[in-house]
C-alpha cells in the first residue's frame, strides 16, 4: 500500500489545530459496506451481553409482565465496580452459551416483541464499534469476531476520513488526553495521531520484500526506544511531537537495514501455542498434530504460493484494523506494551489454528478457514479479560511484553516466498 500514513496524520494534526471542537473520524472502507448475514453467531458466543443500569430499569418490567416465560428473569446482576459500566448481564439459555433472548428461528426475542430499541445497545451497533478518544479522535471498525467481518480482509483497504463536529462522535469510552501509555509515559492527541501513522507506515514497510509480521517486530523496536525516553526520565513524560518524530527517523534508518530474513525460531511459539491456547479454541487432535512436529515426528508444511499470497494479504489487513484501533484499549486496561503483546499472541493464535486445520483437512488454506480461525480466536478471547489474566500479561511489564511478543512472531506463515526453503526444511527444536 504506498500510502504514507505518518505524512497523513501529521496533517490532519495542522488541520485539527484550525477547527476547534472537532474531531478526525476514521475507518476503513467496510465499515460503510458492511453487510449483516443475519447468522446470530454473536448471539452464542460465549462472551457477556452487558446491560446498563438505564436499559434494566426501561426493559425490565416490560419483560417480566410479557406473557412468554422466555423474558422472565432475564438478567444477571454484575459485580459493582466492573470497568465496563454495565450493571447486568444477560443469562445464557442452559447448557450453551446461546443468549437467553436468542429465539429458535435466530431472531431476538426482545427485537421480534418490542422493536429494535429493546435490543442492549451494544446488539444495536454489533459488529460495528467506535471509539472517541477525547479531544479529536474517532475511530470505528468491525470486530473480528462477527463471522462476515474478516471476509473484508482480502480487500485493497482503504482509510476514509472526516473531519466532523466533536457533538457528532458520541463516546462509547471516553478516554482523556492525554492518555497513558503506561505508567511514566503519556501520549498526547497529536502524538497518538503520529503513533498511528509510525505504526502504519511500519506494518507497509516493503510490503513486496517483507512479511507483515516481520514488520510487526520491527514496531516493537521503536516501542523499545519509547521506553529508554522513560527510563532517562524519572517523572512522567508527556510525549511531545518531536520526541515521536525523532524515533521514527531512527527506526526507520534502522529498519531500512535490518535483513529482509529473520531466522526462524518457530518451537517457543508452538509451544506456547499448546500450553496457553482456551481449551474452546482447539480440539486434541490440533494439539497431537503440533505435538508431533515438534518432536520431529513430522515435516513442517509447505504452502503453496497461492496460500501465501492470501495469508499475506489477510493478516497484514488484520493487522492493520487492529493497529488502527489499538488505542482503545491501551486507554483501559491494557497498557499500549501489553496490547502489543496480545496482538502478538492473537497473530500467532490464528497461524498457528490455520496451519493445523490445513493439514489435518487436507485442504489448502482458503478465505472461509482464516475467517474461521479470526472468529473464533477473536470471539474467545479478546472479550475474555480472564484469559488475559490468566496468561498473566495484564501485569507484565514492557520489556517482558516486547520480549515475549517477538518470540510469539517467531512463528511467521506469511513470509516472503523466498523464505519459504527455510519453513519447509525438517522442523527441529532449538530450545
Ligand atoms: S439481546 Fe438479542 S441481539 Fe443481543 S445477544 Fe441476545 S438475542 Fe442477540
Amino acid at each position: 500500500m504506498g500510502f504514507d500514513f505518518w505524512g497523513f496524520f501529521e496533517a490532519a494534526n495542522t488541520h485539527l489545530q484550525s477547527q476547534p471542537g472537532h474531531v478526525l473520524a476514521l475507518h476503513f472502507r467496510e465499515v460503510d459496506t458492511f453487510n449483516c448475514s443475519r447468522c446470530a453467531q454473536c448471539c452464542t458466543l460465549p462472551w457477556s451481553i452487558g446491560v446498563t443500569e438505564s436499559y434494566v430499569q426501561r426493559w425490565n418490567a416490560a419483560f417480566t409482565q410479557h406473557s412468554d416465560p422466555r423474558f422472565h428473569a432475564v438478567f444477571e446482576p454484575m459485580q459493582l465496580g466492573f470497568p465496563s459500566g454495565h450493571f447486568a448481564f444477560l443469562k445464557k439459555q442452559p447448557d450453551s452459551y446461546r443468549c437467553v433472548l436468542l429465539d429458535e428461528d435466530n431472531l431476538c426475542l426482545a427485537q421480534k416483541h418490542f422493536g429494535v430499541e429493546a435490543k442492549p445497545e451494544g446488539c444495536q451497533y454489533y459488529p460495528h464499534i467506535w471509539q472517541k478518544v477525547s479531544g479529536g479522535l474517532k475511530v470505528s471498525h468491525l470486530m473480528q469476531s462477527c463471522r462476515s467481518a474478516p471476509s473484508y480482509l482480502l480487500a485493497e483497504p482503504e482509510l476514509v476520513y472526516r473531519v466532523i463536529p466533536e457533538q457528532e462522535a458520541e463516546s462509547v469510552h471516553g478516554g482523556v488526553f492525554p492518555i497513558t501509555a503506561l505508567p511514566g509515559l503519556r501520549f498526547s492527541r497529536e502524538v497518538l495521531y503520529l503513533w498511528l501513522g509510525l505504526s502504519l507506515n511500519t506494518l507497509f514497510f516493503e510490503a513486496e520484500l517483507r512479511s507483515p509480521i516481520q514488520n510487526l517486530r520491527a514496531l516493537n523496536y521503536a516501542l523499545g526506544q519509547l521506553l529508554e525516553l522513560t527510563s532517562r526520565r524519572t517523572e512522567t513524560v508527556n510525549l511531545r511531537p518531536v520526541d515521536l518524530e525523532q524515533i521514527y527517523q531512527h527506526h526507520s534508518q534502522q529498519h531500512a537495514r535490518q535483513p529482509h530474513q529473520i531466522p526462524l525460531r518457530t518451537p517457543f511459539a508452538l509451544e506456547w501455542f499448546l500450553r496457553n491456547l482456551p481449551p474452546s479454541t482447539v480440539d486434541q487432535q490440533i494439539a497431537d498434530f503440533f505435538d508431533s512436529i515438534l518432536k520431529g515426528e513430522r515435516l513442517w508444511p509447505s504452502l503453496t504460493s497461492a496460500e501465501h499470497t492470501l495469508l499475506n494479504t489477510f493478516l497484514r489487513n488484520y493487522l492493520a484494523r487492529k493497529l488502527l484501533s489499538m488505542h482503545q484499549w491501551f486507554s483501559q486496561r491494557v497498557n499500549l506494551f501489553q496490547q502489543i503483546l496480545l496482538l502478538a499472541a492473537f497473530t500467532t493464535l490464528i497461524q498457528a489454528r490455520v496451519l493445523a486445520c490445513r493439514e489435518l483437512s487436507g485442504e489448502e488454506i482458503s478465505l472461509e478457514l482464516l475467517t474461521t480461525s479470526v472468529n473464533l480466536i477473536e470471539g474467545r478471547m479478546i472479550q475474555s479479560y480472564s484469559w488475559i489474566e490468566s496468561l498473566e500479561y495484564h501485569q507484565l511489564g514492557p520489556l517482558a511484553c516486547l520480549q515475549e511478543s517477538e518470540r510469539l512472531l517467531d512463528l511467521d506463515l506469511t513470509l516472503p516466498p523466498g523464505e519459504r526453503r527455510l519453513a519447509s526444511q525438517p522442523f527441529m527444536r532449538r530450545f
